[in-house]
């Protein structure tokens, strides 16, 4: 009894069928509206107030999320348990409390930490670390956020971290939000510092980011959370004010600027769904290409030198430029050549 090859059958069909399975398991994906009745710790760190009391008063005008970023937030979330399964395994390190709620009634603001971490090193005695953590005990636990990145923003915040730089001058807004979170759930658990464990989604890298509580930041949290508070009791949105932030904010269209005019002559080509795709493909890969180059461009620091590296071999070839162009004749001209080592 021999099987069917598939084109022994009506691809398309098979196809049809292929998409209608795709379809079944896209139908779980749905976005949920829900209210909140306090200040979100993860969202306290977008600075517009107007935001802040929109989202608890109007929660129905900020736009539900597509399958496209429901499917990046499940893809996030599934690594979260995993990863800190895995910590929990390392010799001086210790996780509690996951998922712990965390409540401040008073300022009404309210969150979910992801865990609470604990640790010992060995590159530093109890007392020297105490000099950089003056809060540090080796039974204490500190609030610990997740973060799984995909590796182009992995590498954006690794860079950042590296220069000495702040999520608070992040270029993504979302990201700017992450500070917020974890000041808020330190300030809640009255701890000095919490811990960032940042994981890239493709290549499985990973760093902790420490981070001190800086108490004027926090400060404007709970300035903003009362602020909040206030304009929630009397029902009154405060009047919005164009900013950076309101490009691409949930509440841009719904509430603040919904007569934006963009002005004469546009060919409205509003129907053509293709090109809409195609544009934001385009805008999706834009800093990739832009990454790309500079990885190129730290590569080629390294022109003329053959290396060795862990996983690759390095090599440069010299040329001459063709006689014609005499100008060029004096550079030196190499081609690169890189080649995985087998292992
Ligand atoms: S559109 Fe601008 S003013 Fe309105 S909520 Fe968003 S960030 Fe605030």
């Amino acid at each position: 009894m021999g099987g069917r090859k598939r084109g022994e059958v009506v691809n398309a069909e098979l196809a049809r069928i292929e998409d209608d399975l795709k379809a079944q398991v896209d139908a779980l994906f749905v976005a949920k509206a829900y209210g909140r009745a306090r200040n979100w710790a993860g969202d306290l760190g977008f600075e517009c107030d107007s935001y802040q009391v929109l989202s608890r008063l109007h929660p129905e005008l900020k736009p539900l999320p597509d399958q496209t970023l429901l499917k990046i937030f499940r893809a996030s979330g599934t690594w979260e348990t995993p990863n800190l399964d895995l910590i929990k395994r390392a010799e001086g390190i210790f996780i509690q409390e996951q998922g712990r709620p965390f409540e401040w009634p008073e300022k009404q603001i309210s969150g979910k930490v992801d865990g609470k971490i604990g640790f010992r090193t060995k590159i530093m005695t109890d007392e020297e670390l105490k000099k950089i953590l003056p809060s540090w005990a080796e039974r204490k636990r500190v609030p610990l956020e997740h973060k799984a990145l995909s590796p182009n923003t992995f590498r954006t915040v690794k860079k950042l971290k590296a220069e000495g730089g702040s999520l608070l001058k992040a270029k993504y807004g979302w990201m700017q939000k992450y500070p917020g979170q974890l000041v808020s759930y330190e300030l809640m658990d009255g701890s000095e510092f919490g811990v960032w464990f940042f994981f890239e989604k493709v290549m499985g890298d990973y760093f902790f980011w420490i981070e001190p509580l800086d108490y004027a930041y926090g400060e404007t949290l709970i300035a903003r959370a009362e602020r909040t508070n206030d304009a929630v009791r009397v029902n009154t949105v405060p009047a919005p004010v164009l900013t950076d932030l309101c490009d691409g904010c949930d509440f841009e269209r719904t509430f603040c600027f919904t007569g934006k005019d963009f002005g004469a002559g546009y060919d409205i080509r509003v129907d053509e769904l293709e090109m809409n795709e195609t544009i934001r493909r385009f805008l999706e890969l834009k800093p990739i290409v832009k990454e790309y180059g500079e990885l190129e461009d730290e590569i080629k620091a390294l022109k003329g030198k053959n290396c060795l590296f862990a996983d690759y071999t390095l090599k440069w070839t010299p040329y001459k430029m063709p006689k014609m162009i005499p100008s060029l004749d004096k550079i030196d001209c190499f081609r690169m050549k890189i080649e995985p080592l087998k292992k």
